[in-house]
């Protein structure tokens, strides 16, 4: 694989680690490999994903009345051990929206998404591309969601009945945010989102829809923070993500 100049200085900003092999003095531009790739990521649990219907009260609620809902949530057990629930954070009217997993330990504490390392990680990778969760014109800040919005103690995977839940309000932040694209970061999103338990490796790479909305699926940055080589595959979601975006908005 070959990489351009700004691509390797994007790369180096998330962490991701080239080998750039030595070239003679004559070539006429830096060559750079990235490592083979690891083994397939572990399989994870298989959810099989019953939806909350969009025909809920849910479907019809606005932004304060559905933070409202989720806080006073108590449907599945979560309720019982969370400190608090996890909303979202980001402009409402952002062009990306970001889909993780569940609230962790420091998220159930702040009441924000990807606070903690992986969150770090995520804002790296964004900023990377020019995006923030931060302030800046819709066109370059993401929403960031959860399939969750509670804690799983000890941070164990969502069940899949409090997946099915949940989705009721996840469902309801796509359509009010009206993203222009969506990733979907791990396993659980994709199980949300697409209704699929193929893994994230056989799923990333193309172009899904959610709602109509293009989908691309990637890594969870927990799983980039364990498995740095596939960093790298992370960044080609991204760029992907972005091509995606100016195709649809150049209506290719
Ligand atoms: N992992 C997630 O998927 N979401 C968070 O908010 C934190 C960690």
């Amino acid at each position: 694989m070959r990489w351009s100049e700004r691509q390797i200085a994007m790369l180096r900003e998330i962490g991701v680690r080239l080998w750039v092999p030595p070239e003679p003095d004559t070539a006429p531009a830096p060559s750079v490999a990235v490592a083979d790739e690891p083994a397939a990521p572990p399989a994870r649990v298989a959810v099989a994903a019953s939806a909350s219907s969009p025909a809920s009260p849910v479907s019809a609620l606005d932004w304060p009345a559905l933070r409202e809902a989720v806080v006073a949530c108590t449907a599945c057990k979560l309720c019982e051990s969370r400190r608090q629930t996890v909303f979202g954070v980001g402009n409402t009217r952002a062009h990306w929206m970001i889909v993780g997993e569940a609230p962790g330990e420091q998220e159930d504490r702040l009441g924000e998404p990807f606070v903690g390392k992986s969150g770090q990680l995520l804002d790296n990778m964004l900023r990377a591309v020019a995006l923030t969760r931060g302030e800046a014109d819709p066109a370059h800040q993401v929403y960031i969601a959860n399939t969750l919005k509670c804690r799983p103690p000890g941070n164990r995977n969502p069940l899949p009945e409090e997946l099915a839940k949940c989705e009721g309000f996840l469902i309801r932040q796509v359509q009010l945010v009206q993203p222009k694209i969506i990733l979907a970061m791990g396993a659980f999103a994709v199980q949300s989102l697409l209704r699929s338990t193929e893994p994230v490796g056989k799923l990333r790479g193309r172009v899904h829809r959610y709602q109509g909305v293009p989908l691309i699926v990637t890594y969870h940055p927990a799983y980039l923070l364990r498995n740095l080589v596939d960093k790298a595959k992370a960044w080609d979601d991204l760029c992907l993500a972005v091509e995606t975006l100016q195709d649809a908005e150049a209506g290719r």
